[in-house]
C-alpha cells in the first residue's frame, strides 16, 4: 500500500514530456510511493473527443512512462462509463487507498479553472493538490477555493508542451516531434494515429 499517492489525470491524446516533468517532480518534491497516471474516458470541460482511441492512449502511456517504476497506468476511467469526472475516481481511491495521503497533480491551466470541476469542495477535502507552473499561468487558486484547498506548489521549469501543439504539428506532416518521448512517436507512426 503506498503510503503517498499521486494522482496525474488527463485526456493524453498524446502523452508528451510535460506529462512526464509534471509526475517526476511530484514524485520527487512530494516523496510519492506510487502516482497513478490515469486517461480519461471521456474529459470534461472538452468540447472535442479525443482523436487517438482509449486503448492507444493507454498504450502510449505505458510507452511515455516506462522509464518511471513509481508509475501505474490506470485504466479505471476509461472502463467507467459516460464522462470521467474526478470526483468519481476520487472516491474510489479513497476507499482502495483509505491511510494514503493523495495528491492530484496538475498544470496551472488546470488549477485556474478548477472551481468548474464537480463537486470540487468535496474534491478539496478528499484530496491535495500539486500544481506545477505552465505557459506563465498563475499558480494561484481560484478565490473560491482558498477556504478549502491544500496546495503545493512544485517548483521545476517549465516545460513548454502540450498535446494540442503536438496534434497539430502532426496533423501538418511536420516531422518535429519535440516533447515527445521517441518510444510514443515511434508507436504514433506504427499506428497510424493523428492523420493529416
Ligand atoms: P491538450 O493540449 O489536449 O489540452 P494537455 O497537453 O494539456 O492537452 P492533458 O492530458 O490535458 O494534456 O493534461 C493532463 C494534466 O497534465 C493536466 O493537469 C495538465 O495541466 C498537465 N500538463 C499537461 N502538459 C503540461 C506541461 N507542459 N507542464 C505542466 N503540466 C502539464
Amino acid at each position: 500500500m503506498p503510503a503517498a499517492l499521486g494522482i496525474l489525470g488527463g485526456t493524453f491524446d498524446p502523452p508528451h514530456l510535460g506529462h512526464v516533468a509534471a509526475a517526476t517532480a511530484a514524485w520527487k518534491q512530494l516523496g510519492l510511493d506510487e502516482l497513478r497516471v490515469i486517461p480519461a474516458g471521456q474529459a470534461p470541460l472538452r468540447n472535442a473527443a479525443p482523436l487517438a482511441p482509449a486503448d492507444e492512449r493507454m498504450a502510449m502511456c505505458k510507452l511515455a512512462f516506462a522509464s518511471c517504476p513509481w508509475a501505474v497506468v490506470d485504466n479505471r476511467e476509461i472502463r467507467r462509463a459516460g464522462v470521467s469526472w474526478s470526483i468519481d475516481t476520487a472516491r474510489e481511491l479513497v476507499r482502495e487507498f483509505p491511510l494514503a495521503w493523495r495528491v492530484w497533480v496538475l498544470g496551472a491551466d488546470q488549477l485556474a479553472r478548477l472551481d468548474r470541476w464537480k463537486d470540487i469542495t468535496e474534491l478539496c477535502g478528499l484530496v491535495d493538490f500539486a500544481v506545477l507552473s505552465r505557459d506563465g499561468i498563475s499558480t494561484v487558486p481560484p478565490a473560491s477555493l482558498a477556504g478549502c484547498i491544500r496546495l503545493t506548489v512544485l517548483a521545476a521549469p517549465p516545460v513548454n508542451v502540450s498535446s494540442t501543439a503536438l496534434r497539430q504539428v502532426h496533423c501538418r506532416g511536420d516531422l518535429a516531434r519535440n516533447g515527445l518521448p521517441s518510444s510514443v512517436a515511434r508507436h504514433i507512426d506504427e499506428r497510424h494515429l493523428y492523420p493529416s
